[in-house]
């Protein structure tokens, strides 16, 4: 950036880390950072962006912003089976505000130190605040989850739970804090990504939504699929909440948030009928069949007597709306 009086310190007093990883053979410092790719491996990379205003409020604590930037790219990683390596950060800031800075760096190395994943460049710039993280991870040649794998038959399933980042977004100060943590703190799926990897014909992570993310597995397969609608998995806190949101709010909330409402960050993997029980083991029980690849195309909505049901929902995209 153009310099701004303290951006090196700010590098040095935020960002600098011993690095944690062999493949980090140079960190942040130099011109780029180097890094080893062992033979036999493929780099995945993946960058996200949250923008103030539109993915966190304004005033949203600093330290869920760090988490969770980093967290909507480990979940990329996790998607297609990668082991998650290091990943760079673009910082935008009005002004160098060091309360921020130290809360924002705390809580992006909790989850780095989690994952042992090396913050090793970036670039920080002067403007409205946005936050860029590019995430690499590494994962053996020709076995990543793709989006064009799955195939009629296989069973669709999702980790997790669904809905509660949506739903605690509506609650605000009402949602319990295991329902505002799954929104503003997501964990991302890595070791069942890595499980499944072997196992699944498709996988991607929901950030959007199941029923928008979905989409892009059958259009990328050129396949259907049926989904069960009472399947879909909900938390014990969701379901506590049920009532109150449908006093709260009017309308079928409860499977917007489910299937729309976007922010899970769970794996929504296709997998062969013989695989589920193997990959419910590696996974714990927390990997849910809803439903089944079809060779049709689009989503069937199935209710609880397998009858198609007509929703008018679409996932979270930044461009389909007036709002964008
Ligand atoms: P250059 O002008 O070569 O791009 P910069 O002055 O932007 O270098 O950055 C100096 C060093 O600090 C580089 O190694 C860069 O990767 C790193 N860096 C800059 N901003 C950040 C940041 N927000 N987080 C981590 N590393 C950063
Ligand atoms: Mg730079």
């Amino acid at each position: 950036m153009a310099p701004m009086t303290s951006e090196f310190d700010i590098i040095r007093d935020y960002f600098v880390r011993v690095p944690l990883r062999a493949e980090t053979r140079l960190g942040v410092g130099d011109d780029a950072a180097l890094l080893q790719v062992p033979a036999g491996q493929e780099l995945a990379m993946t960058v996200d962006t949250l923008v103030a205003g539109r993915h966190f409020a304004q005033d949203a604590a600093a330290a869920d912003i760090g988490w969770k930037v980093l967290a909507v790219s480990l979940s990329d990683l996790a998607a297609m089976g990668a082991g998650p390596v290091g990943f760079t950060l673009a910082l935008t800031l009005p002004e160098p505000d060091r309360d921020w800075l130290q809360n924002f760096s705390n809580g992006l190395f909790e989850l780095a130190e989690q994952f042992e994943v090396d913050l090793v460049g970036g670039d920080t710039t002067r403007g409205p605040l946005s936050v860029t993280v590019t995430a690499y991870g590494l994962v053996p040649e020709g076995q990543a989850m793709c989006r064009s794998g799955a195939r009629p038959g296989d069973k669709i399933c999702v980790t997790g739970t669904l809905g509660d980042a949506a739903l605690a977004l509506d609650l605000g100060a009402r949602a319990s804090a295991v329902l505002s943590a799954r929104l503003h703190r997501p964990l991302p799926r890595i070791q069942a990504g890595q499980a499944l990897r072997g196992l699944a014909h498709a996988a991607i992570d929901l950030s959007d939504g199941l029923a928008g993310d979905l989409r892009h597995i059958l259009r990328a397969s050129q396949v259907g699929a049926d989904v069960e609608l009472a399947r879909l998995p909900q938390s014990r806190d969701f379901q506590k909440m049920r009532g109150e949101v449908t006093r709260l709010f009017p309308g079928d909330h409860i499977l917007q948030y489910q299937l729309a409402g976007g922010d899970d960050y769970e794996l929504c993997v296709c997998l062969p009928p013989e695989s589920v029980g193997a990959a419910q083991q590696l996974v714990g029980d927390n990997l849910t069949v809803i439903g089944t690849i079809t060779g049709g195309s689009g989503v069937r909505w199935l209710d609880a007597s397998e009858t198609p049901v007509k929703l008018a929902l679409g996932g979270y995209d930044h461009f389909s709306r007036p709002n964008g």
